[in-house]
């Protein structure tokens, strides 16, 4: 399905893209959260349109979180979330995105004392059965909200090494987001030891709406093998030199953080500075639906506020997939299938 408010086309939409950071619950969009507040007899299908759409309204972080937490309340069941996955499919199928890690709330799925080892079993199928007919390849990261605490930490993670230990091996990796000034990494640090002995990857929204320090204690203190966002880097040269000498990828969204507040113009976003600082980034929408965007979108504010040209755009691109959580095997074929993408005679 097109997004509703586009009206162009993206000179970008061919390009083959890596999507890495990208949250299962912030891609449904208004019109389908309706649909499942009417599948599911909710109190807001009875609303008008826009009382109902005031629901994912807001001005600053706080207000994002709670937005973020009305979609979630309309997804009742395991087939709830397979199907907003398979929505989600089809939309990065159109933009050439080959291959997408995608976030699925465990936190918030426990705290809603909804069946966790059922919805991921259930979006785990649902990538798998429908990625090669659609074209895009996914893996699963199972994120632990920061502001739930330690305890509900600990069984996100117990729940990512048991639904992995029983074969589901899309599921690659834990993250973790949420409020990122609510809790300290320390609390979260036996949660995530046991996440990376598992051979879970991890990846730690920081450096969002906090400062260097904590990037600094994701990559310390959690082992994050790659960081959410992390604009507060362009604030500390040495953390810029550590992260391009170990190469740790930054999750980077343009959109995503003029929305919630981090900037105040996407002009303002090193995104640019970082790439021609030797670090590794990739580019993603986030929350495509709560911040109406796509990652065409992303890309045409790449080219025209940043300067962005097709050359930084494959190279990124590549080191997205250089750094992405898949096996090996998947990796070197992805490899593969980019440069055939990129060599076709429509680019
Ligand atoms: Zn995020």
């Amino acid at each position: 399905m097109a997004d509703p408010e586009r009206n162009t086309v993206s000179p970008w939409k061919l390009l083959p893209k890596v999507e890495l950071h990208l949250h299962l619950e912030g891609s449904v969009w208004p019109q389908d959260v309706r649909e499942l507040a009417r599948r599911n007899h909710l109190p807001s299908a009875e609303l008008p349109a826009k009382a109902f759409a005031r629901q994912f309204q807001y001005s600053d972080f706080p207000g994002f979180l709670l937005a973020f937490k009305s979609v979630t309340e309309h997804l009742c069941q395991p087939r709830d979330y397979a199907w907003v996955a398979g929505r989600l499919m089809d939309r990065l199928g159109a933009q050439s995105v080959i291959y997408a890690e995608i976030f699925i709330s465990g936190g918030v799925i426990l705290k809603q004392r909804k069946p966790l080892d059922e919805i991921v079993e259930a979006v785990c199928e649902v990538t798998r059965t429908d990625g090669p007919g659609k074209g895009t390849e996914v893996n699963w990261i199972l994120d632990i909200t920061r502001q739930f605490g330690r305890k509900l930490a600990e069984e996100v993670v117990d729940a990512a090494i048991r639904l992995r230990a029983a074969g589901l091996d899309n599921l690659v990796g834990v993250g973790m987001g949420g409020d990122e000034n609510s809790i300290e990494a320390n609390e979260f640090k036996h949660a995530l030891g046991r996440a990376r002995e598992a051979g879970l990857r991890i990846t730690i929204h920081a450096g969002e709406v906090a400062g260097p320090n904590s990037i600094w204690e994701a990559l310390d203190i959690l082992k994050a093998e790659r960081i959410g966002h992390g604009l507060a880097a362009r604030q500390d040269e040495r953390l810029m030199r550590h992260l391009a000498e170990k190469s740790i990828l930054l999750e980077c969204a343009l959109t995503s953080n003029v929305k919630t507040g981090a900037l105040q113009r996407i002009e303002d976003h090193p995104l640019k500075h970082f790439l021609r600082s030797g670090l590794a980034v990739s580019l993603n929408t986030d929350d495509p639906a709560l911040f109406s965007t796509d990652l065409e979108k992303e890309y045409d504010l790449a080219e025209t506020a940043l300067g962005f040209t097709r050359e930084d755009f494959v190279s990124m691109n590549r080191s997205a997939l250089e750094h992405s959580f898949t096996s090996p095997g998947s990796r070197a074929s992805l490899l593969e299938l980019f440069e055939r993408r990129l060599s076709s005679p429509q680019l």
